[in-house]
């Protein structure tokens, strides 16, 4: 199937540019003014933007964190992310059985995720215990597997200690793979979660009174620090959610050090006050939702260059279940909210149509620095000729309510619910292919291919120092 979008407004990270491309094969294979291609099917993108797909590097689709798996598994959560504009997800494993190899998840994530993926996907692999056994095998998930990239945590069941913070950082480093990082300190969450609990505090506001942006910004300092002196191993940090983090991360890039950032919606655009609603627990994910005053010191990163991607960490379990696990305390909820569907929506309509970020910048943070970052660039996250045609076309002119209702994950609600997007992503094609239209999933199970990924290159994001101003 050929296809030519016409009249739209191209958008790279450099340029937004009124041109045509043309799609064969699944791939970009012209770009130009006033294209015409005998029986291609024409897709009229005037006055839109053309961009590439959303790359949405955190996800957790099909999830078991022990007390409970998510509701979303690779079927479900690819559509909602197809709908939302979104045309690779990079998903992050699970926890195994204790002990098991690096390999072991790997498998149980092919088995979940093939046939069912709607779109493209990969997978970060999961430190979950360091030995000899598990710094051998890296290499051979980096090589072998196209696993570029590796997750440890710093609390929950699986946390690691620093000595083995050290070896892994280290090791990564060695061997082409960025090492990414939960970072609250589990120590000082424990310690105030149970004198918490103990004096009977146990509603959601609670939650987020237990693990303070503290707990997040000293392990993100801790982190940096361990990174430099694992022989400057490349450092990504996941879901920040507070300014006193985001300054650790300038310091070190002011010093020249390799780290990036992603944020997330949630924490772009909602608050603790949430908490104190009725129904809080819907609310509930880790680090929690910040005092109002985070949310624009996340911004200003997002607009000076200090924060690098946006992802969702899309993680989900019903209302009902919350409610039902929790019997009114917190520490009993699990924690993760849904958004794969509405981050580009979301960031569109906050950062782009308010005035915060360009259309370059946006695709930059939605798309083309996640690929670089992990390994798919030039074929995803680009709309160059010979890159994969993965593209989402928004109507800026269009407005929209978001409606749990009209959404595509298996949830029973959406933190987002009734917010208004100004500008909405139409039409959304991977590989080619009409993956989602005006809402509606018009894709496939199983059309989405795994993506094994290119070891990590520094020459493509290295970073200049941020000329920021510390504390906004
Ligand atoms: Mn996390
Ligand atoms: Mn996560």
């Amino acid at each position: 199937m050929k296809r030519l979008i016409k009249n739209g407004t191209v958008v790279s990270t450099e340029a937004a540019r009124k041109v045509d491309l043309l799609i064969q094969d699944g791939r970009i294979s012209y770009v130009g003014q006033d294209l015409a291609f005998e029986g291609a099917e024409l897709i009229d993108a005037a006055g839109c933007y053309v961009m590439p797909g959303g790359i949405d590097v955190h996800t957790h689709f099909n999830i078991n964190v022990g007390i409970a798996r998510s509701c979303d598994d690779f079927f479900s959560g690819t559509r909602a992310a197809a709908c939302g504009g979104t045309t690779t997800i990079i998903d992050h494993m699970g926890f195994g059985p204790a002990g098991c190899s690096l390999h072991h998840q790997l498998d149980v994530y092919h088995r979940a995720a093939a046939g069912h993926a709607v779109i493209d996907y990969s997978f970060h692999g999961v430190i979950q215990h360091v030995d000899e056994a598990i710094l051998d095998e890296m290499r051979r998930m980096v090589e072998d597997e196209g696993i570029a990239s590796f997750k440890f945590y710093l609390t929950y069941g699986h946390k690691l200690n620093d000595t083995d913070a050290l070896r892994v950082l280290t090791r990564l480093g060695q061997i082409g793979a960025l090492t990414t990082v939960h970072p609250e300190n589990d120590a000082a969450i424990a310690a105030r979660r149970t004198a918490l609990l103990a004096a009977g505090h146990a509603a959601p506001i609670d939650h987020a009174r237990s693990r303070p942006l503290e707990c997040e910004a000293e392990a993100i300092a801790r982190m940096i620090n361990l990174a430099r002196l694992a022989d400057d191993a490349p450092l990504y940090i996941v879901h920040l959610s507070n300014g006193l983090g985001l300054n650790y991360l300038r310091l070190a890039r002011a010093a020249g050090q390799q780290v990036w950032v992603e944020t997330c919606p949630q924490y772009l655009l909602l608050d603790e006050s949430y908490y104190l609603r009725e129904d809080g627990l819907k609310f509930i994910l880790s680090p929690p939702l910040r005092p109002r005053s985070e949310l624009e010191k996340l911004w200003a990163g997002v607009m000076d260059g200090s924060i690098d991607t946006v992802a969702t960490d899309h993680c989900t379990f019903p209302y009902l279940q919350r409610q039902h696990m929790a019997q009114g305390d917190f520490s009993r909820c699990p924690n993760g909210l849904p958004g794969v569907e509405n981050r580009m929506a979301l960031l569109f309509s906050e950062g782009v149509m308010q005035g915060r970020i360009s259309v370059s910048r946006y695709v930059d943070l939605t798309s083309t620095m996640p690929a670089k970052l992990f390994g798919l660039w030039p074929h995803k996250g680009n709309l160059a000729v010979g890159a994969d045609a993965d593209i989402v076309i928004i109507d800026p002119r269009r407005s929209h309510t978001l409606r749990h209702s009209a959404m595509h994950d298996n949830a029973d609600y959406s933190p987002y619910e009734g917010m208004q997007c100004q500008g909405m992503p139409v039409t959304t094609i991977s590989r080619g292919e009409v993956v989602a239209h005006e809402g509606q999933f018009t894709g496939t199970a199983g059309a989405g291919q795994f993506l094994a990924r290119k070891p990590f290159d520094m020459a493509l994001v290295k970073q200049s120092p941020i000329n920021s101003t510390f504390g906004v």
